[in-house]
């Protein structure tokens, strides 16, 4: 008789919960036994969506986040729950949401949650041996959903008494901190610290320290944007040998932009001056939005695209572009850019750019624009590694040392299209995915809850046509 075949989730944030309601729902699924696995707080969540403050918001209006089909499933949700309707909810209550989910999913009696990281991935036989520090389990195939890697380091301060190097959940790690604080970087991971340390910990002076002084920018007025000239076909159109030459892709970009009376300049914008720019954006809303909206409607255009640059090119691309449509990519709530106006104003947040270094000796003295300032504790929101040899979870690390992965150029590890894991030692693997962070080489700008969902599909159906010859 035919042994069940067995398959393992390895991440429960939502890459995971999206991936094995994927493998649950079609057809084949019920012949599977399947597990997930996950740390007990993060299990259901994911880094992002964790238990925290309040004063963490999603940066996507409710309406484009959701793990189902239906587009409105969260909004629902929420109704359901009796919460009020907001644009941009607490992201602990969009991880509510995520967790009923993976609970309806668990009572599936084929799968089974796993409160435990993993710290390998072993070939064996046809298939995988997925390990913890406790035991070990044969798998027929493995789903990879671990998100991102640990923070950056960029000054070594890690370990460092008073440096706090990931500093979620905040409401535990920002609590009752004592004298100067400092904060170095700007990006959303900073402008939650900010929020929840002025709202909850009653800071009355932030230092917050960075290279540009940028800002993401501010949401703008939604708009209908439909595509012209930037689509995956004309791209696709200009193929030669497997490639497309970048200045192609910015002529069909501008064209675009163009077409909707959107000015190149408004890439330009950011000056460095917080007030300055976070203002010009509130001012503009009507032009922020519709650069922001084509950018969303772009999103996959782009990432297609991506696929087809040379080396060279995508270095190009990364160094030259990816700043400018990150800027504008994921953008702050307008009532969060006010309020941070309004504390430049009071003199609260004292932003410093030209950032250079941090000498430490019990405490901070970080030198930025000619200027030297000490800090009692310091606050990394520098955002997360994207070399995987850089990262020290065990699971990367042994991965990487086995050879069962191999880093990617422009961060996370080799995939195939379908993001099946190329192994510098197995080849192309069957039945082993990666999706999230460790996909990104292939998934361009692909990070936001909707697009993930959105691919966990893509992942499950080839998995299932390669072994079931399965299509619906
Ligand atoms: C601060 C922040 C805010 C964001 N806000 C939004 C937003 O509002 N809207 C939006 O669309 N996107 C947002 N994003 C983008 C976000 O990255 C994705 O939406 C999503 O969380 C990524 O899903 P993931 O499953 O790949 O990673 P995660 O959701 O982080 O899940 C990965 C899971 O894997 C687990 N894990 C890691 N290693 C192991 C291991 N060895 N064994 C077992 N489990 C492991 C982790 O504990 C974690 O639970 C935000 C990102 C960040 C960092």
């Amino acid at each position: 008789m035919d042994r069940t075949k067995r398959i393992a989730v390895v991440g429960g944030g939502i890459s995971g919960v999206s991936i094995l309601n994927r493998l649950v729902n079609h057809t084949p699924g019920r012949r599977y036994k399947i597990d997930i696995y996950d740390s007990r707080e993060s299990m259901g969540h994911g880094q992002p969506f964790r238990e925290d403050s309040e004063h963490l918001l999603i940066n996507v209006p409710f309406d484009g986040m959701s793990l189902s089909d239906d587009d409105e499933d969260f909004k629902k949700w929420m109704t359901e729950k009796g919460c009020r309707p907001v644009q941009h909810p607490p992201r602990a209550l969009f991880g509510e949401y995520v967790e009923d989910f993976l609970n309806d999913l668990l009572k599936h009696e084929n799968v089974q949650p796993v409160y435990a990281y993993v710290t390998n991935v072993l070939i064996e036989k046809d298939g995988y041996l997925v390990q913890t520090e406790t035991e070990e389990r044969y798998y027929d195939a493995v789903f990879l959903a671990v998100g991102q890697m640990d923070y950056n380091d960029p000054y070594q301060l890690k370990g460092k008494k008073r440096y706090i190097h990931n500093p979620y959940p905040v409401n535990e790690k920002l609590h009752q901190l004592k004298g100067k604080i400092g904060i170095v970087g700007t990006g959303l991971t900073a402008i939650d610290c900010i929020r929840h340390l002025i709202h909850e910990e009653g800071a009355s002076e932030l230092y917050v320290f960075s290279r540009s002084g940028e800002l993401p920018s501010v949401r703008g007025m939604e708009c209908q944007i439909q595509l012209k000239y930037f689509t995956a076909e004309n791209i696709k159109k200009e193929l030669h040998r497997g490639l497309v030459p970048l200045q192609h892709m910015i002529d069909l970009f501008k064209k675009e932009l163009s077409e909707h009376q959107i000015n190149t300049s408004l890439f330009d914008r950011q000056t460095g001056d917080a007030h300055q720019d976070l203002s010009f954006d509130l001012e503009h809303a009507d032009e922020v939005g519709k650069l922001q909206y084509l950018i969303i409607e772009a999103n996959p255009v782009m990432t297609e695209g991506f696929h087809y640059l040379s080396r060279s090119d995508k270095k190009v691309f990364m160094e030259k572009y990816h700043p400018l449509i990150d800027e504008n990519h994921s953008p702050m709530p307008d009532s969060s850019a006010e309020e941070i106006i309004s504390w430049i104003e009071d003199g609260m947040l004292k932003m410093f750019n030209d950032m250079e270094d941090v000498d430490y000796d019990g405490g901070f003295t970080v030198s930025a624009g000619g200027q030297k300032v000490e800090t009692d504790v310091l606050i990394n929101a520098t955002g997360p590694l994207w070399k995987v040899e850089e990262d020290d979870s065990p699971l990367l690390k042994n991965m990487l040392e086995n050879y069962i992965v191999e880093s990617a150029d422009f961060g996370g590890i080799i995939v195939d299209q379908t993001r099946r894991v190329i192994s510098p030692r197995y080849g192309t693997m069957n039945r082993f995915y990666a999706l999230g962070a460790l996909s990104v080489n292939v998934d361009y700008l692909s990070a936001s809850v909707n697009i993930l969902n959105d691919y966990s599909k893509m992942l499950v159906e080839d998995f299932y046509k390669r072994e079931e010859g399965f299509d619906e």
